[in-house]
């Protein structure tokens, strides 16, 4: 026990250390964070302006299918504060700017969602997972799930085929891209699911995945997102 308590005094002490001549600075801007728990600083985060809309007005495809798939929530367009933060986390394993981004999504979900039967999000290629190491709308989905009490469901969604990227396809070839690329195995009558994905580009891609769980019954009452690009942005997603 001493030695445990030893070694964290030592931790401790180390890090106030660091922290003297490396001070915690905001990802986006360098100024100090609010605190050592956040990534960014007071303003970066008064930036961000969390709201909701029907899924298929943010969505830049039109399906009539996007209608059945009700109110999305998302933190905000995909540019200024909330790009870098997502970056932060996408590109540079910065999980402390995915979970801060996580919960605040987490604290949106209106509370009529915590009834779904549970929680499930866009699966990852098996190729940007051995990439990334990790699948950002799992970490996503792990918290909203902890934050609210809605089970987790972890593999409901399994991916299929081998699609293309996104990035480089137009709004079309999105749609052919990703269709039939995820499958449900279990009967989902009478359940109802929120669905999440880190950020809603065309809608292509949520489309799929929901159609995938409908096709076996569920129900979509709501999908979740850090952002979304509207249509005619220009700024890359990377
Ligand atoms: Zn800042």
């Amino acid at each position: 026990m001493k030695t445990n308590k030893f070694k964290n005094e030592c931790k401790s002490l180390f890090k106030t250390a660091t922290n003297l001549i490396y001070p915690p600075q905001c990802i986006c801007c360098h100024n100090p964070p609010i605190n050592s728990y956040y990534p960014i600083c007071s303003s970066c985060l008064f930036s961000i302006s969390p709201f909701s809309a029907d899924l298929k007005e943010l969505s830049t495809i039109k399906h009539p299918q996007l209608s059945k798939m009700g109110k999305a929530i998302t933190l905000g367009e995909h540019k200024d504060v909330l790009r870098k933060v997502i970056l932060a986390f996408k590109q540079r394993n910065n999980m402390a700017a995915g979970t801060f981004l996580s919960y605040i999504l987490a604290n949106i979900i209106p509370v009529d969602w915590h009834t779904a039967d549970f929680i499930t999000y866009v699966p990852s290629s098996n190729r940007s997972l051995k990439k990334r190491g990790f699948n950002p709308p799992q970490i996503i989905a792990t918290t909203i799930s902890q934050v609210c009490g809605i089970k987790l469901n972890l593999n409901i969604l399994k991916k299929v085929k081998n699609t293309k990227k996104q990035a480089l396809l137009s709004q079309v070839q999105r749609i052919n891209n990703v269709r039939n690329a995820y499958k449900v195995n279990e009967n989902l009558q009478n359940t109802k699911i929120i669905v999440i994905d880190d950020v809603l580009t065309t809608g292509a891609t949520i489309l799929s995945c929901c159609n995938a769980l409908i096709n076996k019954g569920g129900k979509i009452i709501g999908t979740a997102f850090f952002s979304y690009r509207p249509l005619f942005c220009t700024l890359p997603l990377s």
